[in-house]
């Protein structure tokens, strides 16, 4: 295969820097695009002496001229904390960076993939949840800045792939944990072990009961990958999830066990519009893309473990 010049924006976020190492390591020539709103430079700093990687410090919001041939677009703050801190950012991000995003696209000719969310189904009816729902998202609440930022990006992607021709690709990202994750996002992954690391109280929100389906960031980027390069016209939106869904009680225990550092469990109020459970129907990437996260949650949660044990 050749070498492509790839763009991702968010490059160097937690899922971001994963790609751009993975697309590195396939030979690409790779261009980071960052505001750093959400990250640091410790996250690509050891890719930054490798020949086909650029750094760029740019915020999507604003027009970008640069000539890829694919664009993964990552950029928009993920953790309910990072983007409800500045949500009409929030907003902009997604909204006027993919539309800045698509007119890159739509000029150069390249293919780009949207890293939508399992937050456009909202709090589901429909369990697990299939790409023909149309989701059950409150339009006024804390969470809608970015959950209706990602639902006007979709329609923004397909209504450039009904005008303009534009060659676009849909990944609803259903919970993704990992090494790189930041230790103060607010995440319940990185919450709980950072908790746990310190011995500090296990923090439920609720009672615990509301599920959630945790991917390892590897089978993700994998997902991802096999989606940009998948056939001509399959658009998505495609879900990329791990199915196994754990309750975030049995999160909280899987991790006690695992750190073994004499934390007890407290219960604090559960968020406003908080799903109460959520789980991705994967038959589409199965079937497309011949794609199956095979990273169960204890074996990924060793090396996120072993990451935050390193910085916390
Ligand atoms: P992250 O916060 O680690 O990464 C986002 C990156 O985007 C950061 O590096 C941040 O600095 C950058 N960014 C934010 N606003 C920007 C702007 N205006 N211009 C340029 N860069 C900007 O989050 P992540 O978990 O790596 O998520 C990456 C993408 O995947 C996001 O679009 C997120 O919505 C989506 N996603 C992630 C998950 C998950 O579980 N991690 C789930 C669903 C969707
Ligand atoms: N959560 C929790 N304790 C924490 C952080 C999160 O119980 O310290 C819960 C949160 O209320 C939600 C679930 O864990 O029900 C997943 O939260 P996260 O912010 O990781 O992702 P999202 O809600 O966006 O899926």
């Amino acid at each position: 295969m050749t070498a492509n010049r790839i763009l991702i924006t968010g490059g160097a976020g937690f899922l971001g820097s994963h790609l751009c190492e993975r697309l590195l390591d396939e030979g690409n020539d790779v261009l980071c695009v960052d505001n750093f709103y959400t990250s640091t430079r410790r996250n690509i700093v050891h890719l930054l002496e490798n020949p086909n990687f650029e750094l760029m410090r740019h915020d999507v919001t604003w027009p970008l001229y640069v000539e890829v041939d694919q664009i993964y677009n990552m950029a928009c703050p993920a953790s309910p904390i990072h983007y409800q801190r500045d949500p009409v950012q929030t907003t902009k991000t997604s909204v006027h960076g993919a539309i800045n995003m698509l007119g890159l696209a739509k000029r150069t000719g390249a293919r780009i993939l949207q890293a939508s969310t399992s937050e456009v189904y909202g709090d589901p009816e429909v369990h697990p949840q299939t790409e023909d729902y149309w989701g059950n998202v409150n339009p006024i609440g804390v969470r809608s800045c970015y959950d209706e930022g990602k639902r006007c990006a979709e329609t923004l992607f397909f209504d450039y792939q009904r005008q303009h021709d534009t060659e676009i690709k849909v990944a609803r990202i259903f919970n993704t944990y990992g090494p790189r994750m930041l230790p103060n996002d607010g995440r319940v992954v990185s919450n709980f072990i950072v908790q746990a690391l310190k011995g500090q109280d296990i923090t439920i929100y609720g009672d615990g009961s509301q599920s959630r389906s945790f991917c390892y960031v590897a089978n993700l980027v994998d997902g991802l990958i096999r989606l940009m390069n998948s056939r001509d016209g399959l658009t998505g939106p495609v879900n990329l999830g791990n199915p196994n869904e754990f309750t975030i009680r049995e999160l909280a225990e899987k991790v006690l066990t695992m750190v073994g550092n004499g934390s007890r469990i407290v219960y604090k109020p559960l968020p406003q519009d908080d799903p109460t459970q959520r789980q991705p129907d994967i038959s589409t990437a199965r079937a497309e893309l011949g794609w199956e996260p095979d990273i169960p949650l204890d074996e990924g949660l060793e090396p996120t473990i072993e990451y935050f044990r390193g910085i916390v």
